[in-house]
């Protein structure tokens, strides 16, 4: 009888319709005799209606009462969830993350779960029941509602996988697994029966919204198994392993995945002196704001911010400016990186040179760019990511 986290993402749990299939699958994982928790997502798009909301009655929402707001979203397909799995006979406990004792840090909007205690979640499986948990939220020591950044659930779900030792943890979502990109964008994209943990959570910190940068570090460090599949069928999809034995892309380079992310900008940091650019990574990590391919030469930061913090962003690098230690910063709301994943790039000049080369063709200039050992990413406008995207994906695959 195995121990099984499941998690279903919002539009898996979109309509009352989709909660019923969902609550029919989880019956029959029932029915086959394994122990069940399983984490929801909000329904649909309600998270981004919750957000706009807000906007409507404030400019700048504190972000405590943010998490406040949000968590309400992934309340209520919890409970429904819970509803109708009792309507179809399946004893079921629904928690909220608070209740189920994932303890964060005091981050609102973008916590770090620090540990889980899990008593009421392990209670309830002990009395045969399936435990229902909020995605995307806990609760500090201070006993503050926080949530996890978005598209949090997935962290969640692996998190509590690790906590109580599950046999596995399956991430349900809409499309078929990890594909070489979205498949949305490149309908011929690649799917991968196995990506390495590694080379995952590249291509979830560059875009690929499938999966939680931070759910695959979790599974990485408790070496928690960890598969994406679709909650609309029965394939097998995508198993996350540590090894990275993939088929190969391309005649030389191992390529993985090709992405976008529009919801991250360029910003450039120009500094007082170039002795000072902790000033900024210090903040960043304090507020753990994110700066994804960042560059640093000649007195001048460069790094792509999520857009959702831009304002955030702009306080902090205002003081600093205020402070003496920057003369000046822009948001360059118009680039977006495109990245390409795979094995060596840092020791091959010829992946940038290709990519480059065929972004140009597509007459798609490239502002700058970075290289690590897994990945490479430049700035391109954001109306011509897809189309960058899909001309990469053609060149490499
Ligand atoms: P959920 O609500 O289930 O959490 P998400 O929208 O967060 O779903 O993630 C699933 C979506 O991720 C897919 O619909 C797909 O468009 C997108 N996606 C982006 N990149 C990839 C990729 N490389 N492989 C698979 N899906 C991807
Ligand atoms: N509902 C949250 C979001 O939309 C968390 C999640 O879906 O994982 O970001
Ligand atoms: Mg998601």
């Amino acid at each position: 009888m195995a121990l099984i986290v499941q998690k279903f993402g919002g539009t898996s749990v979109g309509t009352p319709e989709r909660l019923r299939s969902v609550a029919d699958r989880i019956a029959r994982a029932r029915a086959a005799g394994h122990r069940l928790v399983v984490v929801v997502s909000a329904m649909g798009h309600t998270t981004d209606e919750l957000i706009e909301l807000a906007q409507k009655v404030s400019q700048d929402p504190p972000r405590r009462e943010m998490d406040m707001l949000l968590t309400a979203g992934e309340r209520i397909s919890m409970a429904l969830l819970s509803m109708a799995l009792v309507d179809r006979g399946v004893d079921a406990l629904s928690f909220t993350g608070s209740q189920s004792g994932i303890i964060t840090d005091e981050s609102h909007r973008r916590a770090r779960i620090k540990r889980i205690l899990g008593d009421r979640v392990r209670a309830a499986i002990a009395d045969h029941r399936v435990a229902i948990v909020a995605g995307f939220q806990g609760v500090s020591e201070k006993k503050e509602i926080t949530t996890l950044g978005r598209g949090g659930s997935d962290t969640t779900a692996v998190a509590l996988a690790a906590a109580l030792g599950a046999d596995l943890c399956e991430i349900y979502t809409d499309v078929d697994g990890v594909y070489s990109a979205d498949p949305r964008v490149v309908p011929q994209a690649k799917l991968w029966r196995t990506i390495s943990h590694d080379l995952m959570v590249e291509m979830a910190t560059r875009g690929a919204g499938v999966l939680h940068p931070r759910s695959v570090e979790f599974a990485k460090r408790y070496k928690v198994p960890l598969c994406v599949r679709n909650s609309l069928n029965e394939n097998e999809g995508t198993t996350v392993v540590t090894e990275n034995n993939q088929e190969t892309g391309m005649e030389d380079f191992k390529i993985t995945g090709v992405t976008a992310d529009s919801a991250r900008v360029l910003v450039t940091v120009n500094l007082a002196r170039p002795t000072v650019a902790n000033s900024v990574c210090d903040r960043a990590a304090e507020a753990h704001l994110s700066m994804l391919a960042l560059t640093f030469s000649g007195g001048r930061l460069q790094f792509f911010a999520e857009r959702e913090a831009e304002m955030e962003w702009r306080k902090h690098l205002q003081d600093l400016a205020a402070h003496g230690f920057l003369e000046s910063f822009e948001f360059h709301s118009d680039l977006v990186p495109l990245s390409v994943i795979g094995d060596r790039f840092s020791q091959d000049g010829a992946a940038l040179s290709r990519v480059i080369e065929t972004l140009a063709q597509c007459h798609i200039s490239v502002t700058m760019g970075s290289t690590s050992a897994l990945a490479l990413t430049v700035a391109v406008p954001m109306t011509h990511a897809d189309d960058g995207v899909k001309a990469i994906h053609a060149r490499f695959f």
